[in-house]
């Protein structure tokens, strides 16, 4: 083989591609990477999932020393925030991962491009950079090139007072007043990181409800639970616009008065990014939502050519497109692999946190699937007691002919790792029953979870 031709080519480095080029070299194939940043790893690395869960874990430390730790029997001095050492700390574990995928790649020789890259017909792949371009071939090609925020008509993003989560990821001072668009994941983690910092946050949701998708009866619990920390949200605001004014920004409202701020955060979704790849060379085009059409083994119309994560449909999570990478390469070189989308968790790491999988309330009514319904407090949960967090509640959706679970969710102290259980009894097909009789060691918090099994069939103990 020439040094430019692989078996595998991965566009985009990601967690979707990196795992995938991996999961390819571990299986014997001659595999290449390319990503256009110089850093490893993807927007779940660099500017997502990583950065923003250290900003979180910080700025709740930070609050926990000012306001939780009396209860503890904990006296401290007056708390301060050292803002450039907790930007500091969240670059550091950043560069810590990035490197680590860099390392991972030398150790299963798989061979990085830097550049941009374009299809250049079938089994051609043109690499651009600053230096010129290289032509790569393959016999397979893997696009995961992931997505970016989602612009919103009449919002012009300057890239420092008004920015998407990028921006919100380094803000340098504290802002006074932060207007969040979009209660979703982002608006919620990223909102709930500068309130705790010290910033009013005005949450703006076009719907009437935080969190759509989740389900609706922990997301209003959650939105009583992120106003008492003092999230102002405003429910049913169609944001039109924001533009800059001599003193910060002025967000505009449909039917209501503008709001002035010194910083936004528009965070109304992401798009994929499949602008400027080629597609057109090999007879390929993004549909209307700017998705790559695949089937169900991640293949496109081109042969030869797959797609995974954000730039396919479902959603845009790094661990679904994990998933997905890995099976795409299996099946090229096994005639097998496999993606279980009803046990895909969704974790929203606020405090605290949202978890969930399988289907909500809402989806079984409108697939109308009879279920029943078991729910356990934390408030009754030993654990969480001692911990001096019992706020929310684990409810368990099981099928109320057979049993089988069909959903699991969390509000609650560490539910983001709770739902771990869950996925693994439902990707097993566990009844309430199987889940209620394994022996969960006490006190923990994922009791709570046994209990809810238990609550199914009207057998909790502690309640
Ligand atoms: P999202 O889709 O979760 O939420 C966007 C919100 O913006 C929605 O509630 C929508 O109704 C609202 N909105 C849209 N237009 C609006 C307007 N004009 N005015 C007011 N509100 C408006 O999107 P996101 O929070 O930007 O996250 C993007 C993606 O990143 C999601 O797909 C999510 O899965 C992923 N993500 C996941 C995590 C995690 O797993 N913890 C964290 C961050 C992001």
């Amino acid at each position: 083989m020439s040094a430019n031709q692989f078996d595998l080519v991965v566009l985009g480095a990601g967690p979707g591609g990196y795992q995938a080029a991996l999961r390819g070299a571990q299986l014997g194939l001659h595999v290449a990477c390319v990503e256009r940043e110089p850093a490893l790893g993807g927007t779940c690395l660099r500017i997502g999932c990583i950065p923003s869960k250290a900003l979180l874990e910080s700025s709740e430390k930070f609050a926990e020393a000012r306001h939780a730790l009396a209860r503890h029997g904990i006296q401290t001095g007056p708390v301060e925030l050292d803002l450039p050492a907790m930007l500091r700390h969240k670059d550091a574990v950043v560069a810590a991962l990035t490197k680590g995928v860099e390392a991972l790649f030398k150790k299963n020789r798989v061979t990085r491009f830097t550049g941009h890259a374009r299809l250049a017909g079938p089994g051609r792949v043109v690499v651009e950079n600053g230096a010129g371009a290289t032509e790569l071939t393959a016999r397979h090609i893997l696009i995961a090139t992931g997505s970016k925020p989602a612009a919103l008509p009449g919002v012009a993003c300057d890239g420092e007072r008004i920015g998407t989560s990028t921006e919100a990821l380094s803000y340098p001072e504290v802002p006074k007043h932060l207007v969040v668009i979009g209660a979703g994941y982002i608006g919620l983690e990223l909102g709930s990181v500068w309130r705790r910092l010290g910033a009013k946050v005005t949450v703006l949701e076009f719907l009437p409800r935080i969190l759509p998708g989740m389900d609706g009866e922990l997301a209003a619990e959650a939105q009583k639970l992120l106003t008492r920390q003092g999230l102002e949200f405003r429910l049913g605001a169609r944001v039109t616009g924001a533009t800059l004014t001599p003193g910060g920004c002025r967000v505009e409202i449909e039917g209501a008065e503008p709001v002035e701020c010194d910083r936004v955060l528009v965070a109304v979704g992401r798009v994929p990014n499949t602008e400027n790849l080629g597609l057109e060379t090999v007879g390929l085009a993004p549909d209307e939502k700017g998705r790559i059409p695949v089937d169900e083994h991640f293949a496109t119309r081109a042969p030869g050519i797959y797609a995974i994560g954000d730039v396919i449909g479902g959603p845009m999570l790094a661990h679904k497109a994990g998933e997905e990478g890995v099976a795409c390469v299996e099946r090229l070189v096994t005639g097998y692999g496999h993606v279980d989308y009803q046990t895909i968790p969704g974790v929203c790491y606020t405090e605290p946190e949202i978890a969930s999988v399988g289907r909500t309330e809402e989806q079984l009514q409108a697939e109308q699937i009879a279920y029943r319904k078991g729910v356990f407090p934390f408030l009754a949960n030993g654990r969480a007691r001692s911990l001096g967090q019992t706020e929310g509640r684990v409810k368990v959706l099981a099928d109320a002919r057979t049993d089988r679970v069909l959903g699991v969710h969390i509000l609650g102290p560490r539910a983001g790792e709770l739902i771990a259980e869950a996925a693994a009894a439902m990707a097993f097909g566990a009844s309430s029953e199987d889940l209620a009789r394994v022996c969960h060691a006490h006190p923990t918090l994922a009791e709570a979870l046994k209990e809810a099994a238990l609550a199914v069939d009207g057998r909790a103990l502690h309640i």
